[in-house]
């Protein structure tokens, strides 16, 4: 399982996260509600070895994750797809999916089954391989993204914010090749601020407030309370 005990981050003097504790077991998709600031992406980032804590532990199936390494934490099952997507827009679709599988660039037969399999999630993708994966809308750039991710092999992914800034009906099948990428067997963090959609996926959550926890719970406990209706759900 993804186990964080007590983990804090700095900037400086501004503590981003405060002693922070969560867990994500196998097979589950845990979903991160919170305002912009709250310290997702600070999470994520930590979780990816590309920000060290300043404080606490994470760790995935007992591997930990703070080395500050992010190729070590990608090798031991961890990937990101980061907020905004962050694609070469230049490079053509199928070029940023394969750059996904750099570390494991010397099995050159599994990328290619790899590679057949993000086709297979996202088959809109096959047309467009050649394509500069800037000239594709939001939807399918944050489907390359997630693509990208997947051809590291992930065991956990990390998914930041996957619907910013797309239409709700993308944001329904951005979150259900989610779901189809858990039924598979990878275990998912979802930072959404989509919460109603987030919260329909996932098994249970947490709720990140001025970086602490401030709630937790199945993801039913959390549509039902009063706190995370009024705050994120608009209701
Ligand atoms: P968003 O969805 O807007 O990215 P978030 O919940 O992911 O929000 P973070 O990006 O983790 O939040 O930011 C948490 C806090 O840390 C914010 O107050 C932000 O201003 C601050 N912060 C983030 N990165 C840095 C940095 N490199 N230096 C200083 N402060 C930072």
């Amino acid at each position: 399982m993804l186990e964080v005990r007590d983990l804090s981050v700095k900037y400086g003097n501004f503590t981003a996260l405060h002693s922070i504790n969560l867990t994500v077991q196998p097979g589950e998709i845990v979903v991160l509600l919170g305002a912009n600031g709250a310290g997702k992406s600070t999470l994520f980032r930590t979780l990816s070895g590309l920000q060290r804590p300043s404080g606490g532990a994470a760790t995935w199936q007992g591997t930990p994750l703070t080395g500050g390494k992010p190729e070590f934490n990608v090798s031991h099952g961890v990937s990101q797809c980061p907020e905004g997507r962050l694609l070469f827009p230049e490079l053509s679709v199928e070029k940023n999916l394969r750059l996904g599988a750099y570390v494991h660039r010397r099995d050159a037969a599994g990328n290619e089954r790899e590679l057949e399999k993000v086709y297979e999630l996202f088959p809109a993708m096959v047309d467009k391989r050649h394509a500069p994966a800037g000239s594709l809308s939001g939807g399918q750039q944050q489907m390359v993204a997630i693509g990208r991710a997947l051809m590291a092999r992930p065991s956990l992914l990390l998914l930041d914010e996957p619907s910013l800034g797309l239409a709700p009906l993308v944001v329904e099948q951005v979150l259900a090749a989610a779901q189809q990428i858990n039924a598979q067997g990878v275990s998912v963090l979802l930072a959404e601020q989509n919460a109603y959609a987030a919260l329909s996926i996932a098994h249970r959550g947490y709720v990140l407030e001025s970086g602490q926890v401030t709630l937790q719970g199945t993801a039913q406990e959390l549509m039902n309370d009063d706190r995370v209706r009024s705050a994120y759900l608009g209701v």
